[in-house]
Order: C-alpha cells, then structure tokens, then sequence
C-alpha cells in the first residue's frame, strides 16, 4: 500500500508538468488507451505488466473489472484503425510516437492471441512480440568457437569440465558480494553520470533473492526509483558484477526507466511510458541496450584494467588473472546465439527439455544446473530469449552507424542517449 501511494503522488507530479493543449490530444487519447488495455491484460497475464507508475485509479479500475481478452483485443484493433488514420506527423519526436503506440498495440494483440490458445512458431512469436527475428546458425558455427576454446584450456577431460575448472577460481565468495556489486555499481554510476544526465534523486536499492528462473531482476516503481534483484542460485562468477551492475544499473534498465519518465513522461506528458508491457518490442531496446550499454561504459580494455584494479581485489581474487579470464569468456561469447537456437528448437517442439538442457551444456557451456535453470526461463518468458543477444547486436549496429564506433567514445554515449530518451523500435534500429 505504501508503493501504491508513492507512485499516486509521483503521478500528480507528473500531470502538472505535462505541457498545456496536448492532454486532449487525439494521440494522447490513444496513449491513455494503450495503457489501460495494457493493465487489462495484465489481468489475465501476471507477467506482463514489468513496470507502471501511472495514475493508480487506473489500475484499481482494471483490478475492479477484469475484462474479457476478446474485448481488449477489440479495443486494441479499434485504436490501430484510429491511428492509423491519424496524419503523419512532421517532427520525429511525433513520428516515432505514432509508430511506437502502433507496433505496442499490435504486440499486445499477439500476446491476447497466446492468451487464448493461439500459437505461433518461435520466430513468427518473435516477430509479433518484439518486432525482430534472430538469425540461425548451424552447429559448426558454434563448434568453431568451442574448438579455440578447447585449444586455450587443453586437457583430456570434457570441455565443460575443463571450463567449469577454470572458471572456479573466479567465484565470488558469498560473503563478498554485496561488497563487490556496491563497488562496480558506484564504478558504472560515476562512468555513466560523466556523460549522461541522471534525473536528480534517481536511486535504487538491490536485493538478493533465490529460486527464480532469471538471475537478475530490475523491478522499476517510478519516481526515479528502482529495485534490483540479484539471485543466488548458481555461484556467482566475477564478470557478472560489471555485467549486472551496467545491465540492471548504470547505463542499463534504470537509467532508461529514468530517463524514459523524466524525458518523455514529464517533459512531453506521454503517458504511454508510464507502463512497460513486457512481452512488447519495447523490451528489445530495453534488454538490448543493457547488454550494450556494458560496452559503453567500459569501452576497449578498460573493463580487465577495472576489474583487475578493483573488483578482483574486493572479491579476494587474484587480480593477475583477469586478463586471462576475459580471454576464456571472450570465446565463450560467441556462444550466446546458442541459448536461442535450444529455445527455438525447444518451443517449436522440435526437442524436449531434456534435450534442450543437454543442447545448452554442450553448445552453449551451460553447466547442468545452469541450463536447466535456462528451461525454467523458456518456459517463462519464450522467445523473449533474443532481446538479449539480438537487441545488443542491433543496438550495436545502430549507434555505429550512426558514428558512435569504439573510436568514439564520448560520441558513442551521446547516441546512446539519445536512444534511451527515445520510443524508438527494434525495425526503427535497422
Ligand atoms: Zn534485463
């Protein structure tokens, strides 16, 4: 209850600032439709509403009447018709709005669909929910990746074994982790408040958690505020710090929440960014520039000079290694594009979990426990798989080509920017 009334007074806020003419807009009317459709189906789907801190009555409304899913899909059919004979706008600001309410709605349409027995295949699902279809790749492709990471660790034994050795001495020791995640999120908050400019009182608290299909969490409650999990399953190696520091923190899923309301919530009065459906395109961008956002704030070698100096110390690991360790992980990235070849053969029924776990173990170097946790998370969230591999790719090729190359670091962060104060969508990247 408390959470309830913080979020009601930050809406108040938030009302008084949106600019005067546009709350009768026809495009605002549309928003505010998106939004209690969004609610709607979050009724019948627990996971799906992420993240929403608009007006509260609006949610008690959608909990007092929980609407029938053919009815929500109707209105959401009725609001594609409406837009679509809305005028073009001329300022791009409009433009991609127009484009964003679109494409969240037919999102939304799909995810009804499933809701009610329909099934797509894993692309087709793709396409619908996030607006982008993974590329495949044969098994050879990840062999070779498995081959030179076989060279770099020899022995007799197999090479998950051999890895999984390795990768021992770069556990971190449970009673230091919250030492060194508060060390890499201050690292990633200062590298980042360099470039970009957080919403002042932004802050978020962490929370270590167990038995999750996920290993990392962030649950944004508005405000400028955001809660992280951490779950403690599975050791914890020392490259998930930076990685979860950046990815749930600083540049990642809170500062685009942030930057989200304060740019286009409160200044704009966009009330279509008060709520984050998850299963929608918006969550390519969001996984997408998270993962992309690691390489933003630790660009070329400075992450293993970081971590060397820092990070390996806090977690009483030896510091002479890192350099080594991010060699071994470098392969072993070229592994990502596995997970979502399992989860593809998996939900098009092709394999069952079984085999899709012994997939993960043996292309993608999932320890058993790992990769079946990874089933639990296809089994959750399907093809939601390539937001993170796929939404880094494209998210990469986008700033890139837009003149943000590693050259150009302090460019690089400006695009980046740009691109988290925006509704821009994943087929918009190309
Ligand atoms: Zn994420």
């Amino acid at each position: 209850m408390r959470r309830a009334a913080r979020i009601a007074i930050g809406f108040v806020a938030l009302a008084a600032a949106a600019p005067r003419g546009q709350t009768n807009s026809p495009m605002n009317a549309i928003a505010e439709q998106y939004v209690k459709l969004v609610l709607a189906v979050g009724q019948h789907d627990a996971a799906y509403v992420d993240a929403y801190y608009g007006p509260a009555e609006w949610k008690a409304e959608s909990e007092r009447q929980k609407r029938p899913l053919a009815d929500i899909d109707a209105d959401a059919a009725r609001a594609i018709q409406q837009a679509g004979a809305m005028p073009a706008a001329s300022d791009e600001p409009s433009r991609l709005r127009h484009e964003y309410l679109v494409k969240q709605l037919q999102a939304l349409r799909a995810r009804v669909r499933m809701l009610t027995g329909g099934t797509f295949s894993f692309d087709e699902e793709s396409a619908a929910l996030y607006d982008a279809v993974a590329p495949t790749h044969p098994e050879s492709y990840f062999q070779a990746a498995l081959d030179d990471l076989s060279r770099r660790l020899p022995g007799n034994g197999p090479l998950i074994d051999r890895y999984d050795a390795f990768r021992q001495s770069f556990i971190i020791p449970k009673d230091r982790l919250a030492r060194v995640f508060d060390t890499a999120i201050a690292e990633c908050r200062r590298r980042t408040g360099a470039h970009l400019t957080l919403p002042a009182g932004e802050s978020f608290t962490v929370e270590y958690v167990t038995d999750k299909s996920w290993s990392g969490y962030n649950w944004y409650q508005g405000n400028y505020r955001s809660l992280i999990q951490v779950n403690t399953d599975l050791p914890i190696y020392i490259d998930r710090a930076v990685d979860l520091a950046c990815h749930e923190g600083y540049p990642g899923h809170h500062v685009y929440n942030a930057l989200l309301e304060k740019t286009l919530v409160r200044d704009r009065g966009w009330v279509e960014m008060t709520v984050y459906p998850l299963f929608s395109p918006q969550s390519l961008i969001a996984e997408g520039s998270a993962n992309y956002g690691i390489e933003v704030a630790f660009p070329g070698e400075e992450r293993v000079a970081y971590e060397a100096r820092a990070l390996f110390p806090a977690a009483g690991l030896n510091p002479a290694r890192a350099a080594e360790y991010y060699a071994v992980q470098n392969i072993v990235d070229r592994l990502s594009y596995a997970g979502n070849e399992a989860a593809r053969r998996y939900l098009n029924g092709q394999i069952d979990r079984a085999a899709a776990s012994a997939w993960l173990t043996r292309f993608a170097l999932m320890s058993p426990p790992r990769a079946d946790q990874r089933t639990r998370f296809m089994d959750d969230y399907r093809s939601y798989v390539i937001n993170y591999n796929l939404g880094k790719d494209l998210v990469k090729q986008y700033i890139e080509a837009h003149g943000g190359g590693a050259a150009q670091p302090a460019k690089r962060w400006d695009i980046f920017g740009e691109l988290l104060r925006s509704p821009r969508l994943p087929s918009g990247l190309k």
